[in-house]
């Protein structure tokens, strides 16, 4: 049997090393407390070619240069980073057990900073697309960017055409992709769609692919040319391991929590993309930093009884 680390019984184990993850180890470090983080290195952040809504930056920062700083900064303490995919968790005793490969922890407490990932349009060179601006996934982010441009919004149901409705704030100049296993629109929201100006692309999605600086959608027998095109297929909330200890999601499979950050479950936390669907990194940050101080008072009440 291959040897695995573990490590003594931590206060806290974070899992998932993005914005919420790592700001959460640095107040728990700063409070005292023993953490690790266990991460499977695939942060959202990683991928943002600039961020123009993340304060303290007039110029906006580009998502792996402030992801280094996180890194940078949680290194200044003894925070242990553990590199790999957390497998399960268990209910201990004293608290948790998680398993990864190679490793394996015992913690009074756990993080689910785990994030989310984005259903991804099928089509070459994404992660080009995605780092010039003309794949993009979020317009509150940056729908700012696109003002009076050329838009398409690429969905397979009707948040495309909520998705489409939003963008209406920023451009008119609209067009909306269904694919080919998309759920129909029903009349009441076509005419929606008419009155705000948004054309419906006739036939479904064949291809998606760059050209000419553009991207260019193959929709039926016609191809439609975009400045940026917004993907509305979804996200993947990472709450499995949550749910295997009894905490409960909602309708959308974001986890639950209370005011302190805290699930159902007793001592497991959740922050960050995973809990709120806003998917911000202010918001990572924000519910980390609450969900850190909580933990911090919880374990301070267990030591004084
Ligand atoms: C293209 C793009 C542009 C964006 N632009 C902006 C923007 O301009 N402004 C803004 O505020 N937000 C933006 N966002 C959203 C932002 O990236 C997220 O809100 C933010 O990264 C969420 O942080 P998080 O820590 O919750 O999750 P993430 O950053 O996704 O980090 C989660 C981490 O957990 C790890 N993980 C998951 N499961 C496990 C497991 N079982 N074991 C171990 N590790 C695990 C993942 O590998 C990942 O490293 C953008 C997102 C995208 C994709």
């Amino acid at each position: 049997m291959p040897h695995r680390k573990a490590w003594p019984t931590l206060d806290v184990a974070i899992i998932g090393g993005g914005p919420a993850g790592l700001v959460a180890a640095v107040y728990l470090a700063r409070l005292r407390r023993s953490v690790a983080v266990f991460d499977a290195s695939e942060s959202r952040l990683a991928t943002i070619p600039r961020t123009r809504n993340y304060p303290g930056f007039p110029d906006g920062i580009p998502g792996p240069a402030l992801l280094a700083a996180l890194r940078e900064q949680a290194d200044r303490y003894p925070i242990e980073r553990v590199a790999g995919r957390v497998e399960a968790l268990e209910r201990t005793d004293l608290g948790f057990r998680l398993s990864c490969p190679g490793s394996e922890a015992t913690a009074r407490l756990v993080l689910l900073a785990t994030g989310t990932s984005d259903i991804v349009p099928a089509m070459p060179h994404l992660a080009h697309a995605v780092r010039t601006g003309l794949l993009r996934y979020c317009p509150v982010c940056d729908g700012y960017e696109v003002i009076d441009r050329k838009v398409g919004v690429v969905a397979n149901g009707p948040a495309g055409m909520r998705e489409a409705l939003y963008l209406r704030h920023f451009t008119s100049d609209l067009t909306l992709f269904m694919t080919p296993d998309a759920q129909a629109l029903a009349p009441a929201e076509h005419e929606r769609l008419l009155q705000a100006g948004i054309r419906l692309a006739e036939g479904a999605v064949g291809s998606i692919r760059e050209w000419d600086g553009h991207i260019s959608v193959r929709h039926g027998n016609q191809q439609t040319a975009c400045e940026s095109l917004y993907s509305a297929l979804g996200l993947k909330v990472h709450s499995a391991l949550a749910t295997s200890v009894g905490a409960r999601t909602d309708e959308s499979g974001y986890v639950l929590t209370d005011r302190h950050q805290e699930t159902d479950a007793a001592g497991l936390y959740a922050a960050g993309d995973v809990v709120l669907g806003l998917n911000q990194i202010t918001v990572a940050a924000g519910t980390a930093a609450i969900a850190g101080a909580a933990m911090h008072l919880a374990l301070s009440r267990r030591e004084q009884r």
